[in-house]
């Protein structure tokens, strides 16, 4: 077999030989990869490293939507809008395999709602320019019940269908890490920065990072060290300056995801104002439907932090108000919560608010460059920003960005989406080689989901997986679609990984207990 570019072996070379690098990255969500692609794009040696897996934290547990905003546009944050839908345009021609366009419908219960949403969405079509993803319009009663056969008909007025973007968070984020790996940066997961290094003036030289899976430490020099943590960031913050305030506060959005019977057909749904004032939304994603979120500010993060049961209820609650097919716990396939990272308030006096969903760059006396906030959609401009921060700091030379035209890896427009392998793009067709060379690589994981064998052995491969878990939840997504269809698939999953990987039967049996430990909690 050839040695592949994204054998982690060949990665751990590249830090153990590489004196010093122009940039380094402290996590691997869509921050940070977006960093290092932009990064490696403009010639600068980079390197990422992320504790977990790529994705691990926030960047795989988002609603799955490349939107502009249409909350936004109704606080009247028309830069920001505009802003988001171009890089909308931008992300479904780059990364065009994960990238589709999704219409939306907004039932209306009366005629004020249906002229204010239709008027709202012209503005948000004008806004989005060249890179519209369709024109919005204002549907009957009977048209809104025939696309939406499960919405309840009472009251309803209409509808009005828009459109935005819907992708799959976490593969878009591995293929961003692939794009990057190609282009020539080093980005390696299980690798956690456990402090940083600085020169006699106090400015920040690089990071010690710790290989998680052998348990040796690095020393790695750089010109520029970014924080890129999400929630996370007030832990690198304090490595900097101990005496650091916390500025990130975590708040909770969950998600439920349902059969496709309760939302048959190719619309979502848009709920514009629910009981706490927030948007919910129904989306089809991968033969099932995701419905979401919520917005509770909680005391401290975690890597898997826990839905509560008020959340549970109220997602439940409002989709039973517009659904007539009822929805129940027994219903839920499994069930994810993320982490945004909202402003600390400065003191007792000032309420929590949330940082403004553009994102923010911080430029530590060390010199240490921290962003956060933004959001997925928006990632490769954040990064470009940052980038720009870095050079005008004067810690770069001055080099244009390139991320605009940057294909990600597997784009193509060549997409037949009946087969599930489509989200794998140009990869597809070596995915079915991999099978005709060895026909049981087809046989599937679970009866209930098409993933196949083969989906394993590409992802250790070629995708850098190194647990059931990287399998499982962020390359095939099988726990957030069936999180008890995933239990079951993890001893065959293993054994698999086992193989590939050259483990033990020891390993295989620790693997099996970490993730069904944490799939458990995916189960309601
Ligand atoms: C509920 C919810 C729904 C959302 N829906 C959408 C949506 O539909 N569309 C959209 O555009 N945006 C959405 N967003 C926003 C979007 O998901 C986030 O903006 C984005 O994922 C944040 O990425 P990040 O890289 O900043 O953070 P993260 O994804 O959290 O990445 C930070 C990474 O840093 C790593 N890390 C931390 N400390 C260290 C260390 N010491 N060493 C190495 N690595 C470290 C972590 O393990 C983690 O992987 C949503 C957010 C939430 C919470």
């Amino acid at each position: 077999m050839a040695v592949s570019l994204y054998q982690r072996e060949t990665l751990i070379e590249q830090l153990q030989t590489t004196k010093n690098w122009d940039v380094i990255i402290i996590g691997g969500g869509a921050s940070g990869l977006g960093i290092a692609l932009d990064s490696v794009t403009r010639g600068y040696k980079t390197l990422l490293l992320e504790q977990i897996d790529f994705a691990k934290g926030t960047s795989s547990r988002s609603t799955k939507l490349v939107h502009g905003g249409v909350r936004y546009l109704a606080q009247g944050n028309i830069d920001l809008v505009r802003e988001a839908l171009y890089e909308r345009g931008l992300m479904l021609k780059n990364a065009s395999h994960l990238v589709s366009n999704q219409s939306f419908i907004i039932p209306n219960y009366n005629l004020w709602d249906r002229l204010k949403y239709t008027v709202g969405l012209k503005l948000y079509d004008f806004l989005a320019g060249k890179l519209s993803f369709g024109k919005s319009v204002g549907i009957s009663k009977t048209t809104t019940t025939s696309r939406l056969t499960t919405i309840k008909p009472d009251k309803l007025k209409g509808g009005v269908v828009y459109h935005d973007g819907q992708f799959d968070d976490s593969r878009l984020a591995i293929n961003i890490a692939q794009t990057s790996i190609e282009k020539g940066a080093t980005i390696l997961n299980y690798c956690k920065v456990t402090g940083l290094l600085k020169d006699d003036e106090g400015i920040v030289s690089g990071v010690i990072a710790h290989d998680i899976e052998t348990d040796k430490s690095y020393k790695l020099n750089a010109r520029v060290v970014i924080n890129a943590t999400g929630v996370f960031t007030d832990e690198v913050l304090q490595m900097d300056d101990n005496k650091a305030k916390n500025i990130v506060r975590p708040s909770q959005g969950i998600h439920l995801v349902l059969d496709k019977s309760f939302l048959p057909g190719n619309d979502a749904i848009m709920i514009p104002k629910t009981d706490d004032g927030r948007v919910l939304f129904l989306v089809p994603w991968h033969d099932k439907v995701v419905v979401g979120t919520t917005d509770t500010l909680l005391d401290s993060h975690s890597l898997e932090p826990k839905p509560l049961e008020k959340e549970v209820d109220f997602i439940i609650d409002t989709a039973n108000r517009y659904l007539n097919k009822k929805v129940s716990r027994k219903d839920v396939l499994s069930i994810f919560a993320g982490l945004r990272p909202l402003a600390a308030p400065k003191d007792n006096s000032e309420k929590t608010k949330e940082i403004s969903r553009s994102h923010k760059i911080i430029v530590s006396s060390s010199e240490l460059i921290t962003i956060t906030g933004g959001k997925w959609t928006t990632y490769r401009r954040m990064a470009q920003d940052t980038v720009n921060k870095a050079i005008s700091l004067g810690k770069l030379s001055n080099e244009m960005c390139k991320t605009k035209d940057q294909l990600i890896h597997g784009a193509t427009e060549n997409v037949d989406r009946s087969n599930h392998l489509y989200i794998y793009g140009t990869d597809q067709v070596h995915i079915e080689k991999l099978i005709k060379n060895e026909p049981g690589l087809g046989e599937k994981l679970h009866p209930k989901l098409g993933f196949t064998k083969a989906e394993v052995v590409w992802a250790v491969r070629n995708e850098m997986s190194r647990t059931i878990e990287d399998v499982l939840a962020r390359r095939v997504r099988m726990l957030f679609l069936d999180a008890r269809a995933a239990i079951s698939s993890a001893p065959l999953v293993a054994e698999i990984l086992a193989k590939e990987l050259g483990k033990d039967k020891v390993w295989e049996r620790q693997q099996i207990d970490d993730f069904t430990t944490i799939a458990k909690q995916y189960v309601l």
